[in-house]
């Protein structure tokens, strides 16, 4: 999932100044947003006090199902079509993706960022959530015993461990094994020690931007992306 978290109310509250809005409709999101605890009903609830509070209008709210999806926000923005004709802005509390579907279903108004988006996370345990990949459309995870080395080293290191690791654990996040150390662990617990080999650089060409996967695409081999 995205992993969000709130932006610094200030700078919302400049914008809003700066494009003269006076009314606000505030969007938030079923999914992520709502499961990191930024911008489900609770948190859409508390911006709406607080704009209220600054003197704002507050038009209307929603919390749709997934902010990111278009046909879903083009249902709640016919749903919510007064209101949000009635405002100058609209607050969306969910990850870039959903700001900008949002933004795309009311291209006439102008729409802010409400949170920041900062990860694409493991949800661990309640309420705490892991960077554990970055997309990076090269997975090495098949020879490093499923853990990510250059998403989990805080020096994104590929190969390892570098320099400053002592005792097994890492130099930066002193109290976590270094990565590097916890994949030959695993690959030996594996019965793998061969393959601790230094890997070959990494092919970031292969990391899509923008990223696009149509799966109606006929070429599903290639996985129908562009
Ligand atoms: S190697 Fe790339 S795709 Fe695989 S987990 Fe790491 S960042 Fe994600
Ligand atoms: S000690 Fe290990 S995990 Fe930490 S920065 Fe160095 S290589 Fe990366």
């Amino acid at each position: 999932m995205i992993i969000t978290r709130p932006r610094d109310w200030a700078r919302i509250e400049v914008r809003l100044d700066a494009l003269g809005a006076r009314r606000v409709f505030v969007m938030g999101c079923g999914q992520c947003a709502t499961v990191a605890g930024t911008g489900g009903e609770a948190e859409v609830l508390e911006a709406k006090a607080v704009l209220e509070r600054s003197g704002r209008e507050v038009t209307g709210w929603s919390v749709g199902e997934v902010a990111c999806h278009a046909g879903g926000q083009r249902l709640e923005t016919r749903e919510h079509a007064s209101e949000l004709a009635a405002a100058d802005a609209v607050l969306v509390l969910a990850c870039g993706a959903g700001v900008q579907t949002m933004a795309d279903a009311v291209e006439d108004t102008p729409v802010l960022p409400g949170l920041e988006s900062v990860f694409l996370g493991n949800v661990v345990r309640h309420g705490v959530f892991e960077e554990r990949c970055q997309m990076c459309g090269d997975c090495v995870l098949d020879r490093t015993a499923g853990i990510c080395p250059v998403t989990t080293c805080p020096k994104g290191l590929l190969n390892g461990p570098c320099g400053g690791m002592w005792n097994g654990m890492c130099e930066v996040l002193e109290d976590r094994e270094c990565t590097h150390v916890r994949i030959r662990r695993r690959l030996a617990q594996q019965g793998r020690t061969g393959e601790s080999v230094p890997l070959p650089p990494k092919d970031y060409s292969k990391k899509l931007k923008p990223g696009k996967v149509d799966l109606r695409a006929a070429s599903h081999g290639k996985g129908g992306t562009s």
